[in-house]
């Protein structure tokens, strides 16, 4: 038995979620690249996920954490280790008056839209961001001046022991697209975010107003992850790629999105060696425009 078939064999009899040897990534980012995880794992509950933390932790073993995928480069050569996929496995939701617990795995459209139900607002901003609830924290995505960082009040997260750890919001030091968890081992496994009450159908109409939005402004029509840069403090990173003279710009298949700038979308077939070349280029052309240095918002997983 190799080291690949010996975990598959050890994490099928430690848990109740589903076990996979070379899963393509390619399936599970919006980029639609990746190459395949050695191991990959879809667990159902947060024992599944304290039972691989704790395994991986004790032999050493790399161990990688997707969402929904919707903000990483992963690489051609994918990923060594066990990949852990936080989705449909883990998305319970419960609202009690005017709070909703979601487990990490949880669409955000899914919770806002319950929020919608329940007449609850303060997650009209995430309308139409394809990430899970762990993700979007972890990220703190947002929108329109608005993030997650304004609705968490608490998150239950997994230690590499496998123990469970209780966090507060000041504990995630939230900051623009920026939390505590980008810098520790922790694994989101459930989160407690507390609304507003709202006229229902003024969370409808700013939910709408939201996405026609993105409609008009981003290319959704290709696989992407967003915006590949942060903006820089006072600028807008799709402007300065317009200035640099990058909108359009290919590499392979891969291309600097002539409708967002800060988009790169893969025009079918691209590869991560594709769009990580590209990055460099729109970098290195934005620095000599500028003197501007981007800093990336996407997460890179493996080799490029
Ligand atoms: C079309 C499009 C539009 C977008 N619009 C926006 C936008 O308006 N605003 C915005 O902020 N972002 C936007 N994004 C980017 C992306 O959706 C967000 O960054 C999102 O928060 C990522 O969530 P995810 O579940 O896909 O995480 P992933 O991409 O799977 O993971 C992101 C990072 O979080 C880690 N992670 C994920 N889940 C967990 C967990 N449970 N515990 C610990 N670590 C975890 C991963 O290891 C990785 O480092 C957009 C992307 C696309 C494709």
């Amino acid at each position: 038995m190799n080291r690949q078939q010996a975990i598959i064999a050890d994490l099928k009899y430690l848990l109740q979620g589903n076990v996979l040897a070379d899963e393509p990534l390619s399936m599970h980012t919006t980029w639609r690249v990746g190459g395949p995880a050695e191991v990959f794992v879809m667990p159902v509950s947060s024992q599944d996920v304290a039972a691989v933390t704790r395994y991986a932790n004790e032999r050493g073993i790399p161990l990688t954490v997707l969402g929904n995928g919707s903000n990483v480069l992963v690489g051609d050569r994918g990923l060594a280790g066990i990949v852990l996929k936080i989705g449909a496995g883990l998305a319970q939701l419960d609202v009690k008056r005017n709070k909703i617990r979601a487990q990490a795995g949880a669409g955000v459209g899914r919770v806002a839209a319950a929020a919608l139900e329940a007449h609850l607002g303060g997650l009209e901003f995430v309308w139409g961001i394809p990430a899970s609830i762990g993700g979007a924290i972890v990220m703190n995505a947002g929108a329109n001046g608005r993030a997650m960082a304004d609705v968490v009040t608490g998150i239950l997260a997994v230690t590499p022991a496998g123990e469970t750890a209780t966090l507060g919001r000041e504990d995630l030091v939230f900051g623009y697209r920026e939390s505590i968890l980008q810098a520790t081992p922790l694994i989101v496994v459930e989160a407690l975010l507390t609304l507003a009450p709202r006229e229902k159908d003024r969370i409808r109409r700013e939910m709408e107003a939201g996405l026609a939005h993105r409609k008009a402004t981003q290319p959704l029509a290709y696989p992407s992850a967003g915006s590949v840069f942060k903006n820089p403090p006072g600028q807008a990173a799709g402007r300065l790629i317009e200035l640099a003279g990058a909108k359009g710009l290919t590499v392979g298949k891969a291309q600097v999105s002539r409708k967002h700038a800060n988009f790169i979308i893969n025009l079918g077939g691209a590869t991560a060696a594709d769009i990580y070349e590209l990055i460099n280029r729109v970098r290195e052309l934005v620095y000599e425009k500028t003197g501007i240095s981007l800093e990336l918002e996407v997460k890179v997983l493996g080799e490029m």
